[in-house]
């Protein structure tokens, strides 16, 4: 929390500012301004253009897109569909998660850019006048006043800005300045890998949809993105710095080992610039909430890969956060139960999911990224009866979010 030593150009007032134009703030934004909440969001960038942020769209987004009337329009956006997870092994081959048994409408990841998305969702949010969107927003500060917080101050068109707020929402993402300045720390576990994202052209000849190879200690996940290939190349933690001496020509020689397929195009990794490297991180706050303060999303909680639930548990907590919150936004005034009630519902989803995310990080990845160990697919995952948890699990958590009005 800072006091104000700036000169500010431009005061607003609104009934719930928002920290972050990412998934969990876009769609907190448009629900809220649907319920005729006077909403402002501020985002950091000019643009919602990124690469390799996570570009999946699961069933349970697909049903509250569908519950607000978009579900079709957004599938008229290009995109590819994921029904399955085929793992490829040495021992065979195996759908480790099989979307295409879901009883839903959208039975299957929907693969999309998520700038495309962020942009559809803002562009809708834009059509309620009491929605504000501020694009170039760099947040710096939290207003607090008498111990509660009252809003926000950012750097952007011209000089220093404030927004005034009956309810401040972070939604600033894994590196977020807002837990920063309300001093909140995550408790933080270490999945045992790292991840290489790049791209490489995908020929019409090559197979199709979401999948995975294992082999002499590396593991691989590829994603179809119509014309080109999404690339997830999984490496043991820390041994980022290893192969980086090794070599860009150790690395697709490595890459053409575990998919031959591109032996015609490894070459197109030109250099290190070519591949993004994520640091894996997995966490979640003790507490989600200040007076006046709420945070959502991977502010709140930094999922692993495994699975690409991010997006959706970010947008999952943006309907809770809606269901709980609109009636008290309405009436002018919060309760701090009504913050908490946010957290108690989403926390244990968020712990279940995590679980399941370690679980397969131990038992799956870390196995797989042996070198010592010949990887075998472990047997539960093969039974008929445990099959279909991992898919609803994956796609909706524990139970699906509903949107309550
Ligand atoms: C390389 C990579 C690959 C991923 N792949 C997948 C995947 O396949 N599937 C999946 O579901 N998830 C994936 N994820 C995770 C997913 O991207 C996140 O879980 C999800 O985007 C979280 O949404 P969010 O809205 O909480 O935060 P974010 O998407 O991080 O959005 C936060 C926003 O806040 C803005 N911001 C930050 N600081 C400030 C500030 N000071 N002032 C104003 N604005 C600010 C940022 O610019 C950003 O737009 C991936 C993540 C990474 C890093």
């Amino acid at each position: 929390m800072t006091n104000n030593t700036h000169e500010i150009i431009g005061v607003q007032q609104t009934t719930c500012c928002i920290v972050g134009g990412g998934p969990a703030g876009v769609v907190l934004g448009l629900l809220l301004a649907r319920q005729g909440i006077s909403v402002t969001l501020l985002e950091l960038h000019q643009d919602f253009d990124r690469d390799f942020r996570g570009d999946t769209i699961h069933p349970s987004v697909m049903e509250i897109m569908a519950q607000i009337g978009l579900a079709d329009r957004l599938l008229e956006l290009p995109h590819s569909k994921a029904r399955t997870l085929k793992l490829n092994s040495t021992n065979g081959d195996i759908a480790l998660t099989d979307f295409s048994r879901l009883k839903t409408a959208y039975p299957y990841i929907t693969i999309l850019p998520q700038a495309k998305f962020l942009d559809f969702i803002a562009t809708e949010a834009q059509q309620y006048p009491n929605f504000n969107l501020i694009m170039g927003a760099n947040v710096q500060e939290i207003i607090e006043e008498d111990g509660v917080v009252r809003g926000v101050r950012y750097r952007g068109h011209g000089g220093w800005h404030e927004v005034r707020a009956l309810l401040t929402v972070g939604a600033d993402g894994r590196f977020s300045r807002m837990r920063q300045l309300a001093g909140f720390e995550p408790i933080k576990t270490s999945p045992p890998m790292d991840v290489m994202w790049f791209r490489l052209p995908r020929k019409s000849e090559d197979t199709s949809g979401l999948s995975g190879r294992v082999s002499n200690g590396k593991m691989i996940v590829l994603l179809d993105r119509s014309d080109f290939w999404q690339v997830a190349y999984m490496i043991s933690k820390g041994a980022f710095a290893q192969l980086r001496t090794a070599g860009i020509d150790f690395l697709r020689k490595s890459l053409v080992e575990l998919v031959p397929e591109f032996s015609d195009r490894s070459h197109l990794l030109e250099d290190w610039s070519n591949i993004a490297f994520l640091s894996v991180e997995s966490s979640r706050l003790p507490k989600w909430y200040l007076p006046g303060l709420l945070f959502i999303g991977d502010a709140a909680h930094v999922m692993s890969p495994v699975a690409g639930v991010g997006i959706n548990y970010a947008i999952q907590d943006a309907v809770v956060a809606t269901n709980v919150l609109s009636e008290p936004l309405k009436r002018g005034s919060w309760h701090l139960w009504d913050l908490a009630e946010v957290q108690r519902q989403r926390e244990f989803p968020t712990r279940v999911i995590q679980w399941f995310q370690e679980l397969a990080q131990k038992r799956i990845i870390a196995r797989a990224l042996n070198q010592n160990q010949q990887f075998t697919i472990p047997a539960f995952l093969q039974l008929p009866v445990l099959r279909d948890i991992p898919p609803r699990l994956i796609a909706f958590g524990i139970s699906p979010v509903r949107l309550n009005s």
